[in-house]
């Protein structure tokens, strides 16, 4: 018995308080629900539909298996494919499924537009500007190109210009300043072409949190639905997702005994332990391997470890509501944890703080 259980309350919870954050007065901005990666790992169609109940519209998706998917599940909605594909067969099947393209290149909209004769369809786009993240997108500084080939998308029609931050989260804004303003350079430019641009959005999760002001005609948000985010949670989201698990083994290892891999850990006392059946094979303390790239980073990563080290930061599981250490390394499929004068049973449950994004996709969710 192993789920992934998400809380429908703290759900909610975070739902509503974006909500009330990003539309104090009604002031219309629109809210894109980013649902890529498996809805962050809440389960795509599941999260839709929870989304969809309280009050959420607009989706956006990475893939084209994601948006095609959403339709085949009754979604009706309208969706935004964040990546700008020049694939013909996939650009069809998207057209045919009323997506919303995003289109990034004059190659991409060419061949949008070339099915779209085909198919005898107008087709809705939102033009990406690369403003700086070096992804999908038109360049800010050659707008002319971007007029020249918006010429030629005769069967296209721009409902949405969009660009995408590359340090939103960072405390020092002034790139993400710039950003904002080689955006709305290119827009301003757009429209002094008689182009009609459509929707403006620009902010994701952090963005939309910190710069009020930038957030146009509508916001993206993935990671803070989830309450998952970097910068100061100053609207009070709670954190959704924890992996349930029930306990194979418990049993007490005299003092000097050795527990998991690589003998990094040794009892100093006589240890009573609870072994579950849940490793990193299930997203359990998997991590994003850090940016090594730069000297700078190097030295954060280690100020960050040993700050750690020193404020004894350890991982934890919750089982009756008691938090548990987890000892020696986190194994493939397993973890040992210390239940030493707890009163655990193995009929007891096991409750794992998880970032749902990197739970294991066929691992169940379970909406509580
Ligand atoms: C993932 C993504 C988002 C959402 O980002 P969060 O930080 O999770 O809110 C917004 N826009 C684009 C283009 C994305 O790829």
């Amino acid at each position: 018995m192993k789920a992934l259980v998400i809380e429908k309350n703290d759900l909610r919870h975070n739902i509503k308080r974006i909500k009330e954050f990003i539309n104090p007065n009604n002031n219309n901005v629109k809210i894109i629900a980013v649902i890529k990666g498996n809805g962050y790992g809440l389960g795509l169609i599941e999260y839709a539909k929870f989304l969809i109940d309280n009050g959420i519209d607009f989706f956006a998706v990475a893939s084209f298996d994601e948006a095609i998917t959403l339709r085949k599940n009754g979604i009706k909605e309208q969706i935004l494919m964040l990546s700008s594909t020049a694939d013909p067969k996939e650009v069809e099947e998207l057209i045919k499924n009323d997506i919303i393209l995003t289109i990034g290149s004059k190659e991409a909209g060419i061949v949008a537009n070339e099915v779209s004769k085909q198919l005898q369809r107008q087709v809705q786009i939102h033009l990406k500007i690369d403003t700086g993240f070096g992804r999908y997108g038109f360049m800010y500084d050659k707008p002319e190109e971007i007029i020249n080939a918006i010429k030629q998308f005769t069967n296209l029609k721009i409902v949405g210009t969009y660009s995408h931050y590359s340090v939103a989260f960072a405390k020092n804004a002034n790139f993400t300043k710039k950003q904002f303003e080689r955006f709305m350079e290119v827009v301003g430019i757009l429209k002094q072409n008689q182009i009609e641009t459509g929707m403006l959005h620009i902010c994701n999760s952090s963005a939309a949190l910190k710069f009020t002001s930038q957030h146009l005609d509508a916001v993206r948000i993935g990671s803070a639905f989830l309450g998952r985010i970097i910068v100061p949670n100053k609207i009070g989201l709670r954190k959704i997702g924890y992996l349930k698990t029930n306990i194979y083994e418990i049993k007490e290892l005299e003092k000097g005994n050795n527990i998991g891999y690589s003998n990094s850990f040794k009892t100093k006392k006589l240890t009573k332990i609870a072994i579950l059946p849940c490793g990193y094979s299930d997203g359990v303390n998997v991590k994003v391997d850090k940016d090594m790239f730069r000297l700078i980073d190097k030295i954060r990563y280690i100020v960050h470890e040993t700050k750690g080290l020193f404020q004894n930061q350890y991982l934890y599981v919750k089982i009756n509501e008691k938090k548990c250490k987890i000892l020696g390394r986190v194994g493939m499929c397993h973890i040992a944890v210390d239940i030493t004068g707890k009163d655990i049973k193995l009929t007891d449950v096991a409750q794992i703080p998880i970032n749902p994004i990197y739970v294991n996709s066929n691992i169940e969710r379970i909406y509580n």
